[in-house]
């Protein structure tokens, strides 16, 4: 196998699209074409300010790094959600890497800001852990772009994910969620705009580019993440992969590009504020509030809050770095 830019020994065979390339030409191959990703589908502006919600695993941190390289000013933003010593990891590792590299880091601790972290949440919300998990992450990342005037919000989500989100929604057939998906979702008033610069690469290309670039990141999984539809789904396109490289790509961009837009697009749902946050919701509280009010209601109950206690949905995320 030899390096289809110098000829020299190939480090990483990228099997999806028929070529192999050695360590250097890897990685300014991953670096440009991330960069066509943000320009074709105009997901950033040049140099923009952007947050990056960044776990400490090698898809958020390696998002991270491409970005500074791309000359973004890129700001990460880290959940501490209380799952043990899993989240206690995840932190170091993402402050280990924003020190390293002189990059500001915003945290916010859910356990510090609302009194209960992810397993507790998940008990008394009456929700999975990951149901509860991913309400809050969607909220408070938006809600920390929005306060500190951020435009967009990247997400290291990589073509693995996406396919599996699509092989899901197919599986369980919903016409809103299948308009839903994509690469870029456009600002609103009061909703930061969210875009997925790694979609197009198989999380094995993008652990390639984390591993050559020698970058430091959490390879324990979230002891939630065990059994969860998405790994089983992953799989199965996985095995499809093998036979037929190129699969999931073709896959993800064939429904993007030529089913997607024949979808009737969503009537366009009224948002209006949430009577607690202020934030976007169709309802008039938004789920997020409704989740924390329901869980200061059974904490009270079972003595673990005071009767005072009074859910408050701002949160002031802690500058490291
Ligand atoms: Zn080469
Ligand atoms: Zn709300």
């Amino acid at each position: 196998m030899v390096c289809k830019v110098c000829r020299g020994k190939a480090q990483v065979e990228v099997k999806s699209r028929g070529f192999a390339l050695c360590k250097e030409h890897y990685l300014e191959w991953f670096v440009k074409e991330t960069e066509r990703a943000i320009r074709r589908h105009r997901m950033l502006h040049p140099g923009e300010r952007v947050l990056v919600a960044v776990s400490g695993g090698k898809d958020s941190l390696a998002l991270w790094d491409v970005l500074h390289r791309l000359g973004y000013e890129a700001v990460g933003l880290h959940l501490e959600l209380g799952i043990g010593a899993y989240s206690r990891r995840s932190l170091e590792v993402t402050q280990a890497f924003a020190k390293e590299r002189g990059l500001p880091l915003l945290v916010v601790d859910l356990k510090e800001a609302y009194g209960f972290g992810v397993p507790e949440l998940a008990e008394l919300s009456g929700r999975v852990a990951c149901s509860a998990c991913g309400l809050s992450k969607r909220y408070i990342i938006n809600q920390v772009a929005v306060e500190e005037g951020f435009r967009v919000v990247a997400t290291g989500h990589n073509l693995d994910d996406e396919a599996a989100v699509l092989f899901g929604n197919l599986l369980n057939p919903q016409e809103d969620a299948l308009v839903r998906q994509g690469p870029v979702l456009p600002e609103k008033p009061g909703l930061a705009a969210r875009v997925k610069p790694f979609y197009r690469f198989s999380e094995r290309e993008v652990l390639s580019y984390t591993l050559l670039r020698g970058i430091r990141y959490l390879h324990e999984e979230c002891p939630n993440a065990k059994g969860a539809k998405s790994l089983l789904y992953k799989e199965a396109l996985n095995r499809v992969e093998k036979e037929m490289p190129g699969a999931k790509l073709r896959f993800l961009e064939g429904f993007l590009e030529k089913i997607q837009p024949r979808l009737k697009a969503e009537e366009e749902v009224a948002l209006r504020e949430c009577e607690r946050c202020g934030y976007p919701t169709t309802g008039a509280i938004c789920s997020f509030c409704r989740m924390w009010e329901s869980v200061y209601r059974r904490a009270k109950r079972r003595h673990l809050l005071p009767e005072e206690a009074q859910f408050q949905p701002r949160v002031e995320p802690v500058r490291v770095g």
